[in-house]
């Protein structure tokens, strides 16, 4: 397991709501999502949709996961066979995992990245070999992916727009990484539940490279698109063959849940894009604001090009060490922020001094945290 018993997220959410910290670590919105998605939930709710949903979701998610599929990558999956709705991205990703990495098989996966694929891997016996990026870039070099590619490999794992880093792949890196599953027959798993909270470059799913939807799980959600992270409502999309696999293990992690909130959902994929647009617009404008005021408190910041978080590098404050840092800030400071080390395989590397600060949060809310970490920095606490 990767993170230890308890993830960073969930100690550092803690420690923020004991110091009264604001809460800067965990990702999530301190805002609802769009009126017409609450009033679509209430209207399933109200309407008698709460027991037991299909094993492989509920049609009209099915459905509308398709036609979105298509419409926006035109990516085109059968909603009957190549669709499974899970209890968000998350439990898609241990399922795909669970289903298809045998006990000594590894998984590559790009370093840093988001703490659930290397526990599922360790819970499915496979081993998680690091593909590294380094920053301030983050850039996919063809000689990290070469490394970490052995026969032994079975799969590989690719978050874009990508957690912790912000870094949105572009058609060059993808296309490397394309030819790698290719020429090694190797199944990719895709984690693209930022897809529509982009600010620079666009958003290009794997499975839209040559050779690679017949090849590739791709996986997202509801969460964050559409502000609701704790619906927990996700899916997976790929070869019926793959669904099937996952399908049989999510069945016996959740079976089928969340009736209501699949309708919603469902409802959602068909807003019109501007609704997803105008997130993205004011989570642009969040980084910017976050960005600048960290700045003039001396953090060096790093480009963020999606998701909702922003790297800083805190060693032009006298830190080094930014875990032991992150554990002292919500007392000195008055803020909480995650060490972007806890997304590392290895935590004394490239990443040890650097802070991943998340900018979804209120104008306001964002504004004071700014006021505190100048403070702060300027020793006036
Ligand atoms: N993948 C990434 C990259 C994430 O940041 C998160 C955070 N929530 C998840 C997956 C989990 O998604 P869900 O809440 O839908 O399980
Ligand atoms: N995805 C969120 C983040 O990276 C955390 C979700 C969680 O708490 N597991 O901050």
């Amino acid at each position: 397991m990767t993170s230890g018993p308890t993830t960073i997220f969930t100690t550092m959410t803690a420690l923020a709501e004991a110091t009264g910290a604001i809460n800067l670590g965990q990702g999530f919105p301190d805002f609802d999502g769009p009126p017409a998605l609450l009033d679509a939930a209430a209207a399933a709710l109200r309407g008698g949709q709460n027991q037991y949903a299909p094993l492989a979701g509920v049609g009209a998610l099915l459905e509308a996961i398709a036609a979105h599929q298509e419409r926006r990558y035109g990516l085109r999956f059968d909603p009957s066979s190549e669709i499974q709705v899970t209890f968000g991205a998350t439990e898609a990703l241990a399922a795909a995992l669970l289903a298809l990495v045998e006990r000594g098989d590894e998984v590559a996966m790009l370093d840093p990245s988001y703490d659930s694929y290397g526990a599922g891997v360790a819970l499915a016996g496979g081993r998680a070999v690091p593909i590294v990026l380094e920053p301030p870039e983050w850039r996919l070099e063809a000689a990290a992916l070469d490394a970490a590619i052995t026969p032994r490999t079975r799969l590989i794992i690719v978050n874009s727009p990508h957690n912790p880093t912000g870094r949105v792949l572009d058609r060059a890196e993808l296309e490397l990484l394309a030819a790698a599953c290719r020429k090694h027959d190797l199944i990719a798993l895709t984690d693209e539940v930022y897809e529509h909270l982009i600010y620079e470059g666009e958003h290009i799913p794997l499975a839209t490279l040559p050779g690679m939807a017949e090849r590739t799980i791709t996986v997202s959600g509801i969460g964050k698109t559409h502000s609701v992270t704790g619906w927990k409502i996700g899916w997976a999309c790929g070869p019926a063959e793959l669904i099937t696999r996952v399908r049989a293990v999510k069945q016996y992690l959740s079976f089928a849940g969340g009736t209501p909130l699949q309708h919603a959902s469902a409802a959602a994929l068909r807003f019109p894009d501007s609704v997803a647009g105008e997130l993205a617009s004011a989570l642009r404008d969040k980084r910017d604001r976050l960005a600048a005021g960290l700045r003039s408190a001396g953090f060096e910041v790093f480009a963020s090009a999606g998701t909702y978080f922003l790297n800083a590098d805190v060693s032009p404050l006298g830190e080094e060490d930014a875990a032991a840092l992150c554990a002292r800030l919500p007392h000195e400071a008055g803020v909480a922020a995650i060490p972007t080390s806890a997304f590392a395989a290895d935590p004394a590397g490239a990443t040890r001094s650097l802070v991943r600060f998340a900018f979804c949060k209120r104008d306001a809310v964002l504004a004071e945290a700014i006021e505190r970490l100048l403070a702060w920095a300027s020793g006036g606490t």
